[in-house]
């Protein structure tokens, strides 16, 4: 864990992303490896929507944060099957939807527990060994199997490229990435219509705001680094 910047810091910060963002763009705060005082300093800045990458690491915090009843939780990191009841219990949205085999696995488990999760498919659009995600065949492949889902809200998509790409080719995936929306909505599955494009990090949330990003996901930004 890094320390935290100072809270007037976090808010001077968050005042000033919320400046320049279209207000079509929902900003989801990444609080990864920071702790939950940090958590509480941007809440009390005005966020609501907050990302953790990890079911365990966000229980911890979501334990020290009950009090905060209406923040929305989204889950931005890849998931482990063994994990995904927990996920259903923690997290309103799912943006890290890799594989059919998971969102299947999700989808029996939030009938379970009778929660509708709203659900981003993540899909690899550059070859990336580092990241996880639906292959663009893998994921046209997927579309009809995916709409026999019936308790996940299959309402996004969310990508992310690459890390380090110029930023002419960083701007062509996020490009991509609506051009899928609209391929996607054009086969008019009933279960899939996709409205949210999760797109945009610290690195390359403007870019990804012009190529029409619904929901931007900025820990660095908003919080400081978080390598020691
Ligand atoms: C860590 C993370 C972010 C935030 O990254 P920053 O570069 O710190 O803004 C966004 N999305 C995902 C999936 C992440 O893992």
């Amino acid at each position: 864990m890094t320390s935290p910047a100072a809270a007037g810091n976090i808010a001077d910060r968050i005042r000033q992303v919320k400046k320049e963002l279209p207000a079509s763009v929902r900003l989801i705060a990444v609080t990864k490896k920071f702790p939950a005082a940090v958590v509480r300093m941007a809440y009390e800045a005005g966020i609501r929507d907050f990302g953790e990458s990890q079911v365990q690491e966000a229980e911890q915090k979501q334990a020290e944060l009950a009090d905060l009843a209406d923040i929305t939780w989204h889950l931005i990191g890849h998931l482990q099957s063994n994990k995904a009841r927990k996920a259903i219990a923690q997290f309103q949205w799912i943006h890290s939807i890799d594989s059919l085999k998971l969102a299947q696995r999700l989808d029996q488990i939030a009938a379970e527990l009778g929660r509708s999760p709203q659900c981003c498919l993540q899909v690899k659009l550059a070859p990336d060994p580092a990241k996880y995600g639906f292959t663009l065949p893998e994921l046209m492949q997927a579309l009809s199997a995916l709409n026999q889902l019936r308790h996940l809200q299959m309402v996004g998509l969310m990508t992310i490229p690459p890390y380090g790409l110029p930023a002419a080719e960083t701007q062509a995936i996020f490009d991509q990435l609506r051009q899928l929306q609209a391929d996607i909505n054009q086969q008019k599955h009933s279960q899939l219509q996709i409205k949210q494009l999760s797109m945009g990090m610290s690195g390359d949330y403007p870019l990804a705001i012009a190529a029409g990003a619904t929901m931007i996901r900025l820990g660095t930004q908003l919080f400081g680094s978080r390598t020691l």
